[in-house]
């Protein structure tokens, strides 16, 4: 029944243009919360709720906050949870990630929302991780944009990926944090506290 209800969104998400998480990204990040015993998860960008249902369903223990400022999508993912009976574990808030205070820590924070926002996320929920959790970055790759050497044309989309290869230099060189790049999906990172990693 889950999986009609995901590949229903999956259909939805292609012909809406929303960008929901790659197959192959999605099913790393499944991999990476099973392996790392993930327990409670914080997502900023919710859409639809296609990653949080596919998080939520790697174990019956896990619980998700999830955060999405369009309304329309919200309330799409409300029903989308609903129909596969997750709403007793995923919560979704709709509103600004950046306006909002959240107190709970999470063994692992998935940030997913406004791309040139990312350094903003990171330091506004960075002390809501639980000891040895983690920060999971989506889209570090743009499709590619990142990488390429070429000149972008559209400004928008230049603007975007300065953005995102601002961000990645801040992971790089930040002082308490350590980061490892994977080239899945659209790219992702795993960010991990320094002083945290040979204890
Ligand atoms: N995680 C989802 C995809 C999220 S797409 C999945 O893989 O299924 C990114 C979403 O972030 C969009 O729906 C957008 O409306 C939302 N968003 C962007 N900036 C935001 C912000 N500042 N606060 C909350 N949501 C935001
Ligand atoms: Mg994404």
């Amino acid at each position: 029944m889950y999986k009609d209800i995901i590949k229903q969104m999956e259909k939805y998400a292609e012909e809406e243009n929303i960008p929901i998480m790659e197959k192959r990204g999605i099913d790393f990040l499944c991999k990476f919360i099973e392996k790392n015993n993930i327990k409670s998860i914080l997502e900023l960008g919710t859409a639809i709720g296609y990653s949080s249902i596919r998080m939520a369903l790697v174990s019956d223990d896990i619980k998700i906050t999830s955060v999405e400022r369009n309304q329309d999508r919200y309330m799409m993912a409300l029903k989308n949870i609903k129909a596969c009976d997750l709403d007793k574990r995923i919560t979704l808030i709709c509103g600004d990630a950046l306006d909002i205070d959240i107190t709970e820590k999470y063994d692992l924070i998935f940030i997913d929302a406004a791309k040139a926002q990312n350094i903003n996320f990171f330091n506004k929920y960075k002390n809501n991780l639980n000891k040895y959790g983690v920060i999971v970055t989506d889209n570090i790759s743009f499709h590619g944009f990142v990488e390429s050497k070429e000149e972008i044309e559209n400004k928008n989309l230049r603007g975007l990926v300065m953005k995102i290869r601002d961000y990645i230099e801040f992971l790089k060189n930040h002082d308490e944090y350590e980061t490892k790049f994977y080239k899945v999906g659209d790219g992702i990172a795993i960010t991990y506290k320094k002083d945290e990693i040979n204890e």
